[in-house]
């Protein structure tokens, strides 16, 4: 079977950016189950998927348009420390996670430290990066019907939510 839209496909990746590796689900063991066309996966990866079946290996590249985006000036903005978990600890250059008012997360970078308030840079940390994925295709089957509704793929065992 073909990967596509409606598909599930598991798989292991690997990111490289830069040369450097920034994930890998080989280092949680298990593999990444991906119900296509719906979203869940970059652009530039979810095409570079279709039409290749189970067994395969695939190394994509995939442009900054293609994956998390350009990086756009203007995103700097000033926060309170206090909307920072562990503010002290932040350093120009580093990623946390901030809560939104509105529920769910946005990762940022911090870009300036200062007494009572940190800059971060709004973009998302692997915005304007040329990503290379090393992916290995475990399955490829048909999507069921609750997932279909869900609009994303169930990982064995993990049926009932
Ligand atoms: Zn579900």
């Amino acid at each position: 079977m073909k990967a596509g839209k409606d598909k599930v496909i598991s798989l292991h990746y690997t990111l490289t950016v830069d040369g450097e590796k920034v994930e890998s689900s080989h280092d949680r063991s298990e593999q990444l189950w991906i119900l296509l066309g719906h979203g869940q996966l970059i652009p530039g990866l979810e095409k570079a998927l279709e039409g290749h079946e189970a067994g395969e290996t695939l190394e994509v590249d995939v442009a900054a348009a293609e994956g998390y985006g350009e990086r756009q000036e203007g995103q700097i903005q000033r926060m309170s420390k206090k909307y920072f978990p562990q503010a002290n600890r932040l350093k120009p250059g580093m990623v946390t996670v901030l809560q939104l008012k509105e529920g769910g997360q946005r990762a940022v970078t911090v870009h300036k430290v200062g007494m009572s308030a940190i800059d971060v840079d709004l973009n998302h940390p692997m915005a304007g990066k040329a990503l290379r994925f090393d992916v290995a295709i475990g399955e490829v089957r048909e999507a069921t019907e609750e997932e279909l509704k869900h609009g994303h793929a169930h990982a064995p065992g993990a049926e009932a939510h």
